[in-house]
């Protein structure tokens, strides 16, 4: 195809060069506009832009809005502090600490990076248990682990000096060490979002089914985020610590981890433009209300002290945030910077040695608390072919298909695929196994654009970045959706949608492919389009695909083989001619003719069916 094009392969880095450049502009403006005043703005600003773009690593990509990165903070802010200072100081200022663990006088550099090794390895402890976790459980669970280490820490007095001031840490924080700070925190945090890793996880935390179904292990990838974004949030911590001079525990509580929370979610928690243009707009949301807050006279109008205004204003700039416009003022996209596409590279050969490969399901039943979803039924489905899979709606057609997938283990009988056993394989080892499926609620990753989307399943396969994505663009080229491949997923039409997921699917480079209603949902021309797209993959790609839908002619018109279920059991396969003359599969169809609710979702070709009238194949 010639229209296929993917992006330059520099174009995440420019961008976040670009990002680069427009911090460090801002922060040398307002120094060098506003004198020392400025200069000290500027540098929280940087601090707080590496805690906030610390917590987005996690969050952003997650989807996990994480409470407790202060907790590595602190702990960053401590370690450095304690190695970096001369041990006459540190005895006085913490007479009990361990000899061995402080007064080394280090440089703040390697201060640094003891931080965020101890940052690493806290979260690699925590993580075990907290990257297990999404949504609203894994928010509880990193608040529970801030609470955790606070306590411990506050409790420690020998380490921490308690409610007392730690004091006379060195003050190396300056503007360029902070702003240096700033822009490799910058360069990571984007890099990250753009990566191997950060693509998968956000892939996971749009839609987690379907991530799994690819073969991604959500758990591990927030892991891998969980640990990279604990490293980074003690080396925030630590500078921090070194800008304070002195501090508590109490200075890295709910307070702080309040504010960065809220300065990642004004600017928008999914992009690393959110963190800059939420720490920026907060922090002068912050500086205004504070010169409020002691009370003010304008003319005629003298306002009253409102103790706390700067930390209710910010609460309510992020409540309307949440309220009006939940993907943050920044939106969705990063900061753009027009680096041409390329053409689409060669892609590499689909890989077609399915060879005899045979799915086969032996004697499987599902129950769903009594209600008996499939009895007893076997199959083998032979690779290099498409096979239909048609039944009445509830026959258990997505069910049979949820259970060979991992989505909702069997409760009996086997499924197996050469030698491996399936039978209660997760979704990840089922794809890693070659099994590659649609879904019948269409489930893309919405956050994401077309391409994305389709190189998933290829780094998921452990591909080259270069290589995905040119795996993606054939894919894409194969779909016809090669002109829609740098725009959102979401921004698609119902027809594109269901074609972007069969793309996504191949990309999996599956031994067998499974379409659960490929069609719903889309016009007689777009099925006519799928069917001529379908049609090929068997042979081209040895590919075995497995076809449901309720257009039996799109069905009939594609396999020479069709297993007919009703009612959680298979009652006649055969050629489509000898499945249309089975009294029981007319039956089955009459049936629910014969119930006035499922006449009124019958499709023209399940009417067709029932009354003999088919003329297909
Ligand atoms: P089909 O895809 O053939 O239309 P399904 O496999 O979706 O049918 O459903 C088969 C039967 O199992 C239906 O009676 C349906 O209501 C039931 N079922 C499916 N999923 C669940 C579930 N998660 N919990 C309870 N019942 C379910
Ligand atoms: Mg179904």
């Amino acid at each position: 195809m010639t229209d296929a094009t993917v992006p330059h392969p520099w174009q995440a880095a420019a961008e976040a060069l670009l990002l680069v450049a427009v911090v460090l502009a801002g922060v040398l403006a307002v120094a060098v506009v506003f004198g020392l005043p400025g200069q000290r703005a500027a540098t929280l600003f940087c601090v707080n832009l590496c805690a906030v773009l610390a917590i987005q690593v996690f969050s952003g990509t997650s989807g996990v809005v994480s409470f407790g990165h202060t907790a590595f903070m602190l702990v960053g802010a401590y370690v450095s502090a304690w190695v970096t200072m001369p041990a006459t100081m540190l005895g006085r200022s913490l007479p009990e600490l361990p000899g061995w663990m402080g007064g080394y006088e280090l440089p703040g550099s390697l201060g640094l990076l003891l931080a965020a090794v101890v940052g690493a390895a806290l979260a690699l402890g925590s993580g075990l248990a907290i990257a297990r976790l999404s949504g609203a459980s894994g928010a509880i669970a990193t608040l529970g682990f801030l609470i955790i280490v606070y306590t411990v820490m506050a409790a420690a007095q020998h380490l921490t000096g308690g409610n007392r001031a730690f004091w006379g840490i060195p003050r190396t924080t300056d503007l360029w060490i902070a702003a240096a700070a700033a822009a490799g925190f910058l360069l990571v945090a984007r890099l990250f979002r753009d990566g191997r890793t950060g693509l998968m996880l956000r892939a996971a935390r749009d839609n987690e089914p379907a991530a799994r179904a690819l073969g991604i292990d959500p758990g591990r990838m927030r892991l891998r985020a969980w640990v990279l974004s604990g490293a980074l949030a003690a080396m925030a911590g630590a500078l921090y610590g070194h800008m304070l001079g002195a501090f508590t525990p109490r200075d890295f509580y709910f307070d702080l981890v309040f504010g960065l929370v809220a300065m990642m979610i004004v600017g928008g928690m999914g992009t690393v433009t959110g963190a800059v243009g939420g720490t920026a707009l907060v922090m002068a949301l912050q500086e205004g209300l504070q010169r409020l807050e002691g009370g003010v006279t304008l003319g005629p109008v003298s306002l009253p002290a409102l103790f706390g205004l700067p930390t209710v204003g910010v609460s309510l700039a992020m409540l309307a945030v949440l309220l009006f416009r939940p993907a943050g003022l920044f939106g969705r996209r990063e900061l753009p910077f027009p680096l041409p596409r390329r053409r689409a590279p060669p892609p590499p050969a689909p890989v077609s040695g399915a060879g005899g490969a045979r799915l086969v399901i032996d004697r499987l039943g599902k129950q769903f608390a009594g209600l008996v979803a499939l009895q007893d039924v076997s199959a083998t489905i032979p690779a290099g072919r498409i096979t239909g899979l048609i039944g009445p709606n509830g026959a258990g057609k997505s069910t049979l298909v949820n259970a060979v997938t991992g989505l909702g283990a069997a409760t009996s009988g086997r499924i197996t695929m050469g030698s491996s056993d399936l039978t209660h394989a997760t979704p990840e080892r089922v794809a890693r196994a070659g099994i590659a499926r649609s879904f019948q609620n269409i489930r893309l990753f919405g956050g994401l654009s077309v391409e994305e989307n389709v190189a998933v399943p290829a780094l998921a396969r452990g591909l080259p970045a270069a290589v995905a994505r040119a795996t993606a663009a054939r894919e894409l080229a194969h779909v016809g959706l090669a002109s829609d491949a740098a725009r959102p997923a979401a921004a698609l039409a119902y027809g594109a949608r269901r074609r972007l997921e069969i793309a996504r699917a191949l990309a999996a480079a599956p031994v067998f492919l499974l379409l659960d209603e490929p069609a719903a949902g889309m016009n007689p021309e777009e099925t006519a389009d799928l069917a001529t797209r379908l049609r090929d993959l068997p042979a081209d790609r040895g590919i075995g695909i497995v076809l449901i839908d309720h257009d039996l002619g799109f069905v009939m018109g594609l396999c020479n083989h069709v297993i007919v279920l009703n009612r959680g059991q298979l009652i006649a396969e055969g050629t489509p001619a000898e499945v249309q003359g089975h009294p029981g599969v007319i039956e089955a169809y009459l049936g629910t003719r014969a119930s006035g609710v499922a006449r009124a979702t019958m499709t023209e070709a399940e009417h067709s069916i029932a009354t003999g009238e088919m003329q297909h194949g």
